[in-house]
């Protein structure tokens, strides 16, 4: 060390660090989402979708979803004057977020323009835009997930459905009447039982006449109210005749505020960004959507979708995770060589590659079930199938986070990467809109109510039969185990069926569609006998790099 060398303030010089994963086109980049966007019918979107990819890879959009996280809404009750307001202030990068959204129409474009691969190309598009920030992805999905439930009462549809749906975002705290584009949410939960909504307690008063698409007066509380400043929620009641839907605005139509409360803002360990709420409803104005004492059946067409919406979220969460792990590793060294040249790495970033290319596949597939429910069997698919994928991509997802920022080392622990956000907002979409045991309960009671919903599933499997010996031992496994299991059986065994039947349905797809060593690779880990509960534990005789390659080139 010579004596300038010495005396200089500069210490060291930073190495072996990786550039930004920025300036980046997210389509462009998916192999595998461009495959599947084609073969699930939306080729004609892929110029909009390579578009917008790459607006999703600009560091100033990258920078929205970390300034809305760092910026948690904050709830004003009253004004400074005394007046309640319910009010919730969100950072503006929150509203640009919700604005982006609003506008490419991930919150109503199948309904809106539907057409062949609608569903197909707003998933796409979903899947690009939750890679930079999830937690706004709420009120748009219940927003796009409330307009199958409004046709259940046309003349509620035919009033609101324009503003649902229009490409117009307007975040202020003023009545829909002074809008152009209106956001909808839902309050389903309350303190007694969440999932077991039976056991709700809010009251419906009629205010005259009572039954579908009239006035009512809500008393009760919700426990859970995510998004509380949308423009109007669904909402489930008690009347005489049992559990109902309501359309409850967050304005009256005279342009006074609506007894619908906020009471606190929950303290959430992820999905930061997106407010969700204690509230009260204290006479709250609201409209019967649907018919009286039908109300499960009303809403669960809005549950439905925010279920398959749940899919998407966590894939793209996924797919975020395993890029920024293999950017990573393609630019950090250790021990001599670069990560994602060491054997072991390979393992490890191949077998997190797999697993987001399957949640994502499965996800698309569902999309195109959506686009052609007049279709029987994509029907009776969509039913079985999205308990199933919305169980088990959501449930995969935390691990896989955690394994990713573990790719990172101890940088992916900090803040200033997005790795802590994903794993923060891993868990969430497996316990909203109806936990683990929830899901499973529902496969099992869609088979249940409709058996044909079983043979669909497995007609759906028989188009892979015949290709790889391991999938065809495994499919006539389960359905040994379906025959064998008594009925009795089938509640306590149920996380067992819907694990076998997502990993089967993945595996069908992956065989019919994706390159032979991906598909190859995951017949190999999750369908034999060398299935293990980490990551990397993927055996010998397959091609990692070649799947780390298609997850995310050099
Ligand atoms: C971030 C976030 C946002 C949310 N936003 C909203 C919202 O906007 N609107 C809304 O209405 N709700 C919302 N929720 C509430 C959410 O949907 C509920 O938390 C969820 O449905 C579970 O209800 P619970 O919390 O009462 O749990 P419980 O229903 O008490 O369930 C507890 C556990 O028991 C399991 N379980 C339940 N029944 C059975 C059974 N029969 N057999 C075996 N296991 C069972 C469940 O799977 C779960 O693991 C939100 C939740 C979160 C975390």
């Amino acid at each position: 060390m010579n004596t300038t060398d010495r005396f200089l303030s500069q210490t060291h010089t930073v190495k072996n660090q990786p550039p930004a994963l920025e300036d980046y086109n997210l389509f462009a980049e998916d192999q595998a989402l461009q495959e599947a966007v084609k073969r699930e019918g939306a080729a004609w979107s892929e110029q909009d979708l390579l578009r917008f990819g790459a607006e999703c890879g600009l560091p100033e959009r990258i920078t929205l979803g970390f300034a809305a996280n760092a910026n948690k809404p904050q709830l004003m009750t009253h004004d400074r004057f005394g007046h309640r307001i319910d009010q919730i202030d969100f950072h503006p990068s929150y509203h640009q977020l919700m604005d982006i959204a609003i506008t490419e129409g991930l919150h109503a474009s199948p309904w809106a323009n539907p057409k062949p691969g609608a569903h197909v190309a707003r998933a796409a598009k979903y899947y690009l835009h939750t890679q930079v920030e999830a937690a706004h992805g709420c009120p748009i999905t219940m927003t796009f997930a409330a307009i199958p439930a409004l046709h259940h009462q046309p003349d509620l549809l035919a009033k609101f459905g324009p503003k649902i749906m229009a490409p117009e975002y307007d975040g202020r705290n003023v009545p829909d009447t002074m809008k152009h584009g209106m956001t909808i949410g839902m309050a389903m939960t309350e303190k007694q039982g969440g999932s077991d909504v039976r056991t709700n307690t809010t009251k419906a008063y009629a205010i005259g006449a009572e039954g579908p698409g009239k006035a009512y007066e809500l008393v009760g509380h919700k426990w859970f109210v995510s998004a509380p400043m949308c423009d109007a929620f669904l909402v489930l009641a008690q009347t005489e005749k049992g559990l109902s839907c309501f359309l409850l605005p967050r304005w009256r139509p005279d342009g006074t505020k609506n007894a619908l409360h906020i009471q606190q803002l929950k303290n959430k360990m992820g999905n930061v960004a997106n407010a969700s709420s204690e509230c009260e409803l204290r006479g709250a104005l609201a409209w019967m959507v649907g018919e009286e004492g039908r109300g499960v059946r009303t809403i669960i067409e809005m549950v439905a979708m925010t279920r398959y919406d749940c899919m998407i979220g966590s894939s793209s969460g996924m797919r975020q995770a395993i890029v920024q792990a293999i950017h990573h590793a393609q630019h950090r060294s250790a021990f001599g060589a670069t990560l994602v040249d060491q054997p072991l790495m390979q393992n490890v970033l191949a077998d997190l590659a797999l697993e987001s290319e399957a949640a994502m596949t499965l996800t698309m597939r569902m999309a195109r079930a959506m686009d052609q429910q007049d279709n029987e069997h994509e029907r009776l698919l969509a039913r079985i199938a999205t308990p199933i994928g919305k169980y088990w991509i959501c449930k995969r997802t935390p691990n896989h986070a955690y394994e990713a920022m573990e790719v990172i080392g101890g940088m992916g622990v900090m803040e200033n990467t997005i790795m802590p956000r994903l794993f923060r907002e891993s868990p969430v979409n497996a316990i909203w809109e109806g936990s683990g045991n929830v899901q499973c309960l529902d496969i099992l009671r869609a088979i249940q109510k409709e058996p044909e919903v079983l043979e669909a599933y497995f007609n759906e499997l028989q188009r892979a039969v015949g290709t790889d010996k391991r999938f065809d031992f495994f499919v006539s496994k389960l359905k040994a185990d379906f025959s064998s299991t008594p009925k009795e059986q089938w509640q306590y065994q149920a996380r067992y069926f819907a694990d076998h039947m997502a990993i089967a349905l993945q595996a069908a797809l992956l065989l019919q569609h994706a390159p032979a060593y991906i598909a190859d690779a995951f017949c190999a880990s999750r369908l034999t006998a060398h299935t293990s509960a980490n990551y990397g534990c993927l055996p010998t005789g397959l091609d990692p790099r070649a799947i780390i390659k298609r997850a995310l080139s050099a």
